[in-house]
């Protein structure tokens, strides 16, 4: 099955068999055409399923069209629990949508802020970010949630081990209320499934 069949735009599915991908991995099969349609998805893959392209794919497509975004505003917030894994997926990001226009950055801390700033002003359709540094720049106004369309919570069970639940919850309070959520975790534990029921709405659950 390629990935044309998922719905995929040409831009996207032309980036991937550069990258020499031809086939959807299990996740991708069942997390692309969920999100693509507008669903909250909550998703147990592990890292190595293929999880990242499962919902950065569906952002590309979504954001590929559209308007550049205004001002320290962005379109999708994905939020992860390490420095590296922000890197790893917003280098993702790049790959699969180097024909799509979409632009994106990550936001971390230890690093000075002002570069971070600067690249807000512009405006950005997708921001991956750790939760500490997000909040700092928000609460200076760096950057603006009202025209956010998806959050994304990537491992997060990871996130929760590592204590950032309360920033996680300021973040999410921050956002409008009219928009997409998609959770993936390497397991769906108690902890996990409490967050997802206070964030996420009604979701298409996934577990291979
Ligand atoms: P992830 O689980 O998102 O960390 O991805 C694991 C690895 O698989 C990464 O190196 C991806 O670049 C690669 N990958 C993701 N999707 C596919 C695919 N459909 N075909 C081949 N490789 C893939």
């Amino acid at each position: 099955m390629p990935f044309s069949t998922l719905g995929l735009s040409d831009a996207i599915v032309n980036a991937l068999s550069e990258k020499g991908y031809q086939t959807p991995s299990p996740i991708q099969r069942q997390a692309i055409p969920a999100i693509l349609n507008g669903n909250d998805v909550i998703a147990a893959a592990a890292t190595g399923s293929g999880k990242t392209a499962s919902f950065v794919l569906p952002l590309l497509q979504q954001f590929s069209n559209c308007n550049k975004v205004r001002g320290k505003r962005i379109r999708s917030l994905i939020l992860t629990p390490t420095r590296e894994l922000a890197v790893q997926v917003e280098e993702n990001i790049r790959q699969y949508g180097k024909h799509t226009g979409v632009t994106s950055m990550a936001m971390y801390g230890g690093v000075d802020e002002e570069p971070q700033k600067q690249q807000l002003i512009e405006g950005v359709d997708i921001v991956v970010a750790t939760p500490g540094r997000l909040l700092d720049l928000l609460f200076q106004r760096a950057l603006y949630f009202d025209e956010l369309k998806v959050l994304v919570l990537d491992e997060a069970d990871r996130m929760l081990d590592m204590g950032f639940i309360a920033d996680i919850n300021k973040i999410i309070e921050r956002l409008p209320e009219q928009r997409q959520n998609l959770l993936f975790s390497a397991t769906l534990s108690d902890q996990v499934r409490m967050l997802a029921k206070t964030t996420i709405h009604r979701p298409i659950e996934i577990s291979l």
